[in-house]
């Protein structure tokens, strides 16, 4: 089946907003076999909105809209659409009374032009909006399917997810199974190389390399009737991988490092406190993200002049003198101490130079010691990072967060 993709939106034709809505529907429809020929962007206009349509659905089986689905003047794709399509939009009581009711709880005023919401043809699958007030939908006429799905991406990912892939997976007679491997301590063009027989070679599953903040991903994607045909065809690739790749997997379930860390310590029943110099709360934040962190995570600290390492950790004057802060002794003896004061089995700690000023010629810019105070050891690790001084803090995390899950590894 041949599918498309229409994104409506001025802003998107005037490069104010990127198309991450065609990127996001565009990698879900061809693993499911359809066949994408062509993406289309098209302002807010009746007129050119009416040709669009006419040619789409003239050379494709399948074409989904994106945007212009909301209450105001501006938003006429689903009226455009349907009309194109012969069909006529009428109101939905249930429709109109679900809208009046999500702006009365919310103690917002209900105006008419909200009704436009509650408007679909006869006939239509009405898609729930968990997310926002415009619910998509799912038109039918002579063998074509119009799919219209609201613009902002966090209404449109989960109403794909949940509403639009089963009934694509229904349309299509395929289903599929997706695994997203994570990857931590090699580039995207050292894995591809080790695995480019595999890359090369695959049909059902298949592998795509995904580059993500100081990470690789990789969805290994099966074609399949069901979940468990599904496992069966991806098991054996998955397996693999990870036997070429060894331990810098470190999750095969999607989980990030961050919630691969929190799952462990929780499982373990283990305790965490945090002291932070360079990474100034990273990696605090970033555990404070993952719900039930409270669970594990005792304090974190953000030491970052030298008297607060003294003061707040009880890091030694003569160590700081003799060392300096970014020192393997600084960062021992700021997890160690936070370990003390917190109670916590585990603390991690980071010192390190974001830059782009400081450095010394022994530690330049980009050098970062982490240390991991557990019981009976502390483990003291020193990464060089180059890049900005952004790039350098979240990848200071990530590996804060690495030399952490390697350790409960091993619990
Ligand atoms: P609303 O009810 O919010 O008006 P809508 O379905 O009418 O939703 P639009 O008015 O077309 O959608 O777009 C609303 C916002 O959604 C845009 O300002 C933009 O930020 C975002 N958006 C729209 N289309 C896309 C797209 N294709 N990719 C990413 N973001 C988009
Ligand atoms: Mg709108």
């Amino acid at each position: 089946m041949i599918a498309e993709i229409v994104s409506v939106g001025t802003e998107l034709l005037m490069g104010q907003v990127v198309n991450t809505d065609a990127q996001f529907i565009a990698q879900r429809l061809a693993p499911l076999g359809f066949q994408v020929f062509y993406h289309t962007t098209v302002g807010d206009n009746v007129k050119r909105l009416t040709a669009v349509v006419h040619q789409a659905v003239e050379r494709s089986d399948v074409v989904v809209f994106t945007g212009g689905l909301g209450p105001t003047d501006d938003d006429l794709t689903k009226e455009t659409v349907a009309s194109a399509l012969g069909l006529t939009v009428e109101l939905i009581p249930e429709e109109a009374e679900r809208l009046r009711k999500h702006f009365e709880t919310r103690g917002y005023a209900f105006t008419p032009n909200n009704l436009k919401q509650a408007s679909f043809p006869k006939g239509a699958i009405i898609l729930p909006n968990a997310f926002g007030t415009a619910p998509g939908c799912i038109m039918t006429a002579e063998n074509k399917t119009a799919i219209l799905l609201p613009g902002p991406p966090r209404e449109l990912f989960p109403m794909f997810q949940n509403h639009v892939m089963p009934y694509l997976e229904q349309l299509s007679g395929n289903k599929l199974y997706s695994r997203e491997l994570r990857i931590f301590g090699k580039g995207e063009s050292t894995i591809t190389y080790e695995l480019s027989d595999i890359i090369e070679s695959q049909t059902n599953p298949t592998v795509a390399p995904y580059v993500k903040t100081g990470e690789v991903s990789l969805r290994v994607t099966a074609l399949c009737q069901n979940e468990e045909e599904g496992e069966q065809l991806a098991r054996p690739m998955i397996s693999e991988i990870i036997s070429r790749l060894g331990d810098i997997v470190y999750s095969t379930v999607g989980e990030s490092l961050p919630e691969t860390c929190a799952r462990m310590l929780t499982d373990d029943r283990q305790t965490l406190a945090v002291a932070e110099s360079c990474t100034g709360g990273l990696i605090t934040s970033e555990l404070v993200a993952i719900p039930g962190c409270s669970t594990f995570l005792l304090e974190g600290c953000v030491a970052y002049s030298d008297a607060a390492k003294v003061s707040r950790l009880g890091v030694n004057q003569a160590t700081l003198d003799t060392f300096g802060a970014v020192s393997e002794q600084c960062a021992r003896e700021m997890a160690e101490g936070m370990r003390l004061s917190s109670g916590a089995n585990y603390a991690l700690a980071t010192t390190g130079f974001a830059g782009p000023d400081g450095g010394t010629e022994e530690n330049p810019v980009g050098t970062l010691y982490i240390a991991l105070a557990r019981p009976g050891e502390t483990l003291v690790k020193r990464v060089s990072l180059f890049g900005e001084r952004a790039r350098i803090r979240e990848h200071a995390a990530l590996h804060a967060f690495d030399m952490l899950r390697r350790k409960l590894c091993l619990e």
